[in-house]
């Protein structure tokens, strides 16, 4: 009798191991087979938004027409942002949407994991932390940090091993309102002498990364841009899973 090839040994050990250990997709909660590395099966990770290109230059929006190339968008070239670069990897929709709720709201940590996985393996993100020197996840307030008891962009900024996390470096010295449902302008007033860094000279002269879930209409990212850009920082990127809306 012949002996077993090894690939069939190997699938003999997969249908055990998914038999024993059987694992789902967080999404749709089909079986995964033990040979797929990640947290959702192939159909639901095709499914993700993913932001279309061109995209402006600087904050990273997509164009709405694919014709013109990457330049920068409108708001951009009215109001420079005091940021050198945003990208974020997904719109803020649909399964992206679902996944940040549930990790922020609902505490489903497993879904932190899968967004802060599906981070770090965009291209565009790798190229932006392989130059980083400092990763500063957007803060929140005590009383909030408190209420949800993690915040979830240090959670995400984590995942880049390798890079040092300051963990209290930015702070929130003031309690702001949720900035969902405040206009732009609200937005901006809100969170106007919000932030501190406490100890500058660890961002001066530094390739600093500012870390978030989501980019809605940038006006958290700014002010602490802002912030850090007094404290000496030598350039500033910000990298968030998802973003909202077109340029
Ligand atoms: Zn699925
Ligand atoms: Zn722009």
């Amino acid at each position: 009798m012949p002996l077993p090839s090894p690939e069939s040994c190997r699938n003999g050990l997969n249908a055990v191991l998914d038999f024993f250990f059987p694992r789902f997709c967080l999404f749709c909660q089909s079986p995964l087979p033990v040979t797929e590395p990640g947290l959702t099966c192939a159909p639901c990770l095709a499914a993700l938004p993913v932001l279309p290109r061109p995209r402006c230059r600087c904050c990273g929006a997509p164009f709405r027409s694919p014709l013109g190339g990457e330049r920068l968008c409108q708001a951009c070239l009215r109001q420079p942002p005091p940021f050198d670069r945003a990208r974020a990897v997904f719109f803020y929709e649909g399964p992206i949407l679902e996944a940040i709720h549930r990790f922020k709201y609902q505490r489903q940590l497993l879904f932190g994991r899968f967004l802060g996985q599906t981070l770090k393996q965009a291209p565009e993100i790798t190229e932006i932390m392989a130059a980083a020197q400092l990763l500063v996840p957007v803060p929140l307030h005590t009383r909030r940090l408190q209420w949800r008891g993690f915040n979830q962009a240090l959670l995400l900024a984590q995942h880049f091993r390798g890079i040092p996390v300051a963990r209290d470096l930015l702070i929130r010295v003031r309690a702001t309102l949720p900035q969902v449902g405040l206009s732009a302008r609200e937005r901006l007033a809100n969170v106007k002498g919000a932030f501190l860094v406490r100890r500058p000279e660890l961002v001066a002269d530094k390739n600093v990364v500012l870390v978030d879930d989501v980019f809605t209409t940038g006006a958290t990212v700014a002010e602490c841009s802002r912030v850090l850009r007094r404290a000496g920082a030598a350039r500033l990127e910000v990298v968030t899973v998802a973003r909202v809306g077109y340029a």
